[in-house]
């Protein structure tokens, strides 16, 4: 993986700035004001997306910022009708789904991802804007909904704090709920969210190992997390180490209502900085979103900075391989700037998410080993449970470690 790619897998857009819960660790400063996204905004947008759809099938718009469905059925269709045969996903909390949006969704061939963060006490810190209620039971109505009307959908759970017995808790609560896969994030420092986020080594290894405990019991659900692992390892046996990471990093470009993209970060949209301005590459009113993105991967200065910090943890990270220098935004929000190398963010989520995982399948004992080794001796281990990922398997020329809702891209470009 060298650079960053002039093509992106997805494109993020905000359908509006509005969100209707305030959870305590959302990152989006403008979530209180209801910004909506003009349609000559989503049109500027086609104009070149539909040509990296043309040559990429798996390639997304991706409706997330806000609540997307805040903005309401008819500003969404409308939003949406320029593009051409492109896939569209939605990442929602939830409580506005009724049986007119899954309709919506149906028509569309949307993919929708929830989020939810476990049973109800998990979701004390989600309360509707405004009122101060708590959110779960119309997230649950809403899932409910999806369900009801045989939508398939994906989760998206955030822990705050991780401790012994939640993951298995977890695992068993989204078995139930009925998402067909589930991606983990442990909760991050970034945007307008500033609490640390160090839960400790111990701990947050202890709550991965437990949730491939509680996977390995009963594989049928599918997580982001595991399949990345699983993944990495079935790569690593298979002498195939260069197919996991993509051969450029995705520019992930984020569009604002106002036209303004943002590449790498969608968490840095709304922020500026004496150094670096509004983090912003250009306006798609102005501009081609296609010559905005070749243009600043090469030329904007905390985008090289990134660059720059990847390499850095090329030559210094034993996970790197595995990693492939995590996100650009975690660096800022933590660091203040790009070149950094290890933040909370990697801690938590790639290096102890898989010594976590090894834990659990190659023994803790052997912890002082590299990973790597660690892997070539459970190599028997670790092909029965590829066996049970048919998603985490490595083909000819990628790796499929991960899948296609959004922020499950790790795709070869
Ligand atoms: S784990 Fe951290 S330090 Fe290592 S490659 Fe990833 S971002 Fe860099």
């Amino acid at each position: 993986m060298r650079g960053i790619s002039p093509v992106p897998g997805y494109v993020v857009m905000q359908a509006n700035t509005l969100c209707n819960l305030a959870c305590t660790y959302c990152y989006l400063p403008d979530r209180a004001f209801h910004r909506p996204t003009p349609v000559a905004v989503a049109r500027a947008v086609a104009e070149s997306t539909d040509r990296w759809a043309a040559d990429d099938p798996g390639f997304a718009i991706v409706w997330h910022g806000g609540e997307p469905l805040a903005a309401g059925r008819p500003a969404l269709a409308a939003l949406m009708e320029p593009f051409g045969d492109v896939e569209h996903q939605v990442q929602t909390n939830a409580t506005l789904i009724n049986d007119d949006w899954c309709r919506f969704f149906s028509a569309r061939r949307m993919r929708v991802s929830v989020s939810v963060d476990g049973p109800e006490e998990c979701n004390d810190h989600r309360v509707i804007r405004g009122f101060g209620r708590p959110a779960y039971p119309r997230i649950i109505k809403g899932i409910e909904a999806l369900r009801r009307n045989g939508v398939p959908f994906a989760a998206l759970c955030v822990v705050s704090n991780p401790r012994p017995g939640l993951a298995s808790r977890l695992y068993d609560y989204f078995l139930e709920l009925g998402c067909d896969a589930l991606g983990v994030s442990i909760e991050e420092q970034e945007g307008v969210n500033e609490r640390a986020n160090d839960a400790g080594d111990d701990a947050v290894r202890t709550f991965w190992a437990e949730l491939a405990a509680a996977w390995r019991r009963d594989p049928s659900l599918r997580i982001r997390e595991i399949d990345h692992v699983l993944g990495y390892a079935g790569a690593l046996l298979a002498g195939a180490e260069d197919r996991v990471l993509p051969r450029r990093i995705d520019p992930t470009p984020m569009i604002s209502p106002d036209g303004r993209a943002f590449l790498l970060s969608p968490e840095l949209a709304g922020f500026t900085d004496p150094g670096y301005g509004d983090f912003s590459a250009g306006n798609v009113l102005r501009r081609p979103l296609n010559d905005i993105v070749s243009e600043a991967i090469v030329s904007a200065s905390w985008v090289t900075e990134f660059v720059s910090g990847v390499e850095a943890c090329r030559r210094t990270c034993p996970y790197f391989g595995f990693c492939g220098g995590a996100n650009a935004g975690n660096r800022y929000f933590e660091h203040g700037r790009f070149d950094q190398t290890h933040t909370n963010h990697c801690r938590n989520s790639r290096i102890r998410l898989l010594e976590g995982v090894l834990d659990e399948v190659a023994i803790r004992s052997a912890a002082t080993d590299s990973a790597a080794t660690r892997i070539h001796r459970a190599a028997d281990e670790f092909a029965l449970l590829i066996a049970k990922a048919p998603s985490a398997a490595v083909t000819e020329d990628r790796c499929e470690s991960t899948g296609t809702y959004y922020n499950w891209n790790n795709r070869s470009r």
